[in-house]
C-alpha cells in the first residue's frame, strides 16, 4: 500500500527511543512513543466513527499531540485537514460546511461555541485537544483499543485536505494525496541532506505547510527529531540554537534575528542550515544574515498546493533575492501571462509547475481547479517569476499584485527595493488602485523608521532618475505596519481596499 504512515511508520520503528519532539517544558516523545500514542489516537479515532476518506477537521493549539493526530488520521486512512488558530466562529463555520468532516478536533476553551457550529453543519462528532495532553480526545484515546494496523492506501487516495492563506481571496481547500506529500518529503530530505542527527527547531505554526509538511514530513522521513515551541520568540531560539541543528523560518523570522545584537557566529556555529519560505526574504536580510553568522539562508519556494517546488542549493550558490532551481522531479515553465505561450529566457510571466508534488484540485471547485490545473498537468502558480542568467528563478510577485497603469506592466517589488533603500524606510508596499485616465494609478504605503521625518515629496524625489515615469508612485502613503497574516504574508488586499478611493 502507499500510506504514507508505513513510511514514516518503518522509520520511526528503526529509531525507537531516539527524540521525537520535545518541548521546552521537558515534554518528549521518542520515535517509539509516537508509533503507540498514533495507535492509541487511531483507536479513538475509529471509535468515533471516522472512516477511510473522512475528513477530520482540526484546530488546535500547538502539540506535539497535534502532531500525532496527523499521523493517527493517515494510519485511519482519514483525510487531515488543520484550520488556522486565528479563524473564528464564523470562519470554522465555513469551512466545516465546505469539508464535511466526520470529526472536529477544537481547542478545550471553545467546544460550546464548536459544539453549535458542529451542530449546524451537520458535522457528527467534536472532540478537545489541549496543550498538555489534555483534552477529551485524549481521554477517548486511552480508553479506546489502539489501533495498529494501518490503513492501505492508493498513491492517489487524499491525505490531507489544506486550505490555502486566502492572501487573494478566499481560502480554497488544496487536495493532497499521499504521493504529494510522501514524494515531496522525499526530495527534500535528499536536497536539504536531511539525517537522523538532525534537531529541528520548530517554531512555526502547524496549519500551514511550511510548518506542517516541509518540517514535520522531513523529520519523519529522515527520523530526526524537533523542538517544538509554540512560537518564535527571539530570546528562545538564542538559547536553543546551540542544541539545534535546523532552523525553518518565514523572512520576519530572519529580520528579528538579524536586528538582534546576539546574532553571532558562535551562538550559530552548532547549526547546519537556515531555510526560509512562505514569503520573499529580501536580499538584504540574506546578506547580513551571512555577515552576522557566516550562513548564507536557503530560501525556497512553494505553495499549499504543491508543498515545495524549487530551492536554492544545499551544496552551491544561495543567490540573495532568488528560490534557486527546480527541485528534483519538479519541472517549471513561465508563460505570457496572456496567451500562455512559453516566455524567452529571462523574462517575466507566469510561473507554471509540474511534478509528483502537484495537488489533484481544490476540494469542491472543479472549475477553479480546470482553470489551474492545466491538461498536461502544469499548475498555474499565481506568481510572476523569471529565471535569470545563473538559471536561478526569481519571484517577482503575484499576478493579482501586478499594477497594469495606462496599458504598461508595473511589478510592486521593482519599484519597492528603489523605495527601501531611502534612508529612513523600514519597507513598503506598491499597489495598483482604480484611476479614472490610467486604469490603475501606482501608489506606495510606506513604513517610516521611528523618528524619521519622510514627507511624500521625498520619497518621489528619490524614485525620479531612477525608475520610469510610469513606475512611478503617483501617491505616497505613511503607515505605522504592514499588514500581515500569521505566515508574514503582506495583505495587499488590505490595503487596496483602505486605499480604494484614492483617484475617485
Ligand atoms: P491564497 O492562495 O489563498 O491567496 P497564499 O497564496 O498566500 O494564499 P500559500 O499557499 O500559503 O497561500 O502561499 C503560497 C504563496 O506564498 C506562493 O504562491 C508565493 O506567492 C508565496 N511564497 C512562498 N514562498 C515564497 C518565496 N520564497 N518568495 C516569494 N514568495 C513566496
Ligand atoms: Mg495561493
Amino acid at each position: 500500500s502507499h500510506n504514507l504512515f508505513e513510511t514514516f511508520a518503518r522509520r520511526m520503528h528503526e529509531r525507537g527511543d531516539a527524540d521525537f519532539i520535545t518541548t521546552r517544558e521537558g515534554r518528549r516523545y521518542s520515535h517509539a512513543d509516537a508509533l503507540v500514542a498514533s495507535a492509541s489516537l487511531a483507536g479513538a479515532l475509529v471509535e468515533l466513527g471516522v472512516a477511510p476518506g473522512d475528513r477530520v477537521a482540526v484546530q488546535v493549539d500547538k502539540s506535539p499531540e497535534a502532531i500525532l493526530l496527523y499521523l493517527a488520521t493517515l494510519r485511519v486512512g482519514a483525510v487531515y485537514l488543520p484550520l488556522n488558530t486565528g479563524y473564528t466562529g464564523d470562519e470554522i463555520r465555513y469551512f466545516l460546511s465546505d469539508a464535511e468532516p466526520a470529526l472536529f478536533v477544537c481547542r478545550p476553551a471553545a467546544v460550546e461555541e464548536s459544539r453549535n457550529i458542529a451542530a449546524e453543519t451537520g458535522c457528527p462528532a467534536v472532540q478537545t485537544l489541549g496543550t498538555a495532553a489534555d483534552g477529551s480526545l485524549m481521554e477517548t484515546a486511552a480508553a479506546a483499543t489502539p489501533r495498529e494496523t494501518v490503513e492501505p492506501r492508493e498513491e492517489n487516495d487524499l491525505a490531507a485536505i489544506l486550505y490555502t492563506s486566502g492572501t487573494t481571496g478566499r481560502s480554497k481547500g488544496a487536495m493532497l494525496t499521499h504521493r504529494n506529500l510522501g514524494s515531496n518529503a522525499a526530495t527534500l530530505m535528499e536536497a536539504w541532506h536531511f539525517s537522523e542527527n538532525d534537531r529541528l527547531i520548530h517554531a512555526l505554526p502547524i496549519f500551514h505547510t511550511h510548518g506542517l509538511f516541509v518540517a514535520c514530513n522531513v523529520t519523519l522521513m529522515a527520523g530526526a527529531s524537533m523542538l517544538f515551541l509554540p512560537k518564535f520568540d527571539a530570546d528562545v531560539i538564542f538559547e536553543e540554537m546551540p542544541r539545534g541543528t535546523v532552523l525553518m523560518g518565514v523572512p520576519t523570522f530572519y529580520t528579528r534575528l538579524v536586528a538582534d545584537s546576539r546574532l553571532t557566529p558562535e551562538v550559530t556555529a552548532r547549526m547546519r542550515l537556515f531555510v526560509s519560505g512562505s514569503a520573499p526574504l529580501t536580499a538584504e536580510t540574506h546578506q547580513a544574515f551571512e555577515e552576522k553568522t557566516g550562513h548564507a539562508i536557503l530560501e525556497r519556494y512553494g505553495m499549499t498546493e504543491t508543498n515545495m517546488n524549487i530551492s536554492n542549493p544545499y551544496d552551491g550558490a544561495r543567490r540573495a533575492g532568488t528560490v534557486g532551481q527546480p527541485l528534483p522531479g519538479v519541472e517549471i515553465r513561465i508563460t505570457d501571462r496572456e496567451t500562455g505561450d512559453v516566455v524567452p529566457a529571462g523574462e517575466i510571466g507566469m510561473l507554471q509547475v509540474r511534478g509528483p508534488n502537484v495537488f489533484i484540485g481544490y476540494w469542491r471547485m472543479p472549475e477553479k481547479t480546470r482553470e489551474e490545473l492545466l491538461e498536461d498537468g502544469f499548475f498555474i502558480t499565481g506568481d510572476l517569476a523569471l529565471v535569470d542568467e545563473h538559471g536561478y528563478v526569481q519571484i517577482v510577485g503575484r499576478d493579482k499584485d501586478l499594477v497594469i497603469s495606462g496599458g504598461f506592466n508595473v511589478y510592486p517589488k521593482e519599484v519597492e527595493q528603489v523605495i527601501d533603500e531611502l534612508e529612513g524606510v523600514v519597507e513598503s508596499a506598491v499597489i495598483g488602485l482604480p484611476h479614472p485616465d490610467f486604469g490603475e494609478g501606482v501608489t506606495a504605503v510606506v513604513v517610516p523608521k521611528a523618528g524619521a521625518e519622510l514627507t511624500e515629496g521625498e520619497v518621489l524625489e528619490h524614485l525620479q532618475g531612477r525608475l520610469a515615469r510610469y513606475k512611478q508612485p503617483k501617491r505616497v502613503f505613511f503607515v505605522d505596519g504592514l499588514p500581515r497574516n500569521t505566515m508574514g504574508k503582506v495583505q495587499k488586499n488590505e490595503l487596496r481596499k483602505r486605499f480604494d478611493t484614492t483617484y475617485r
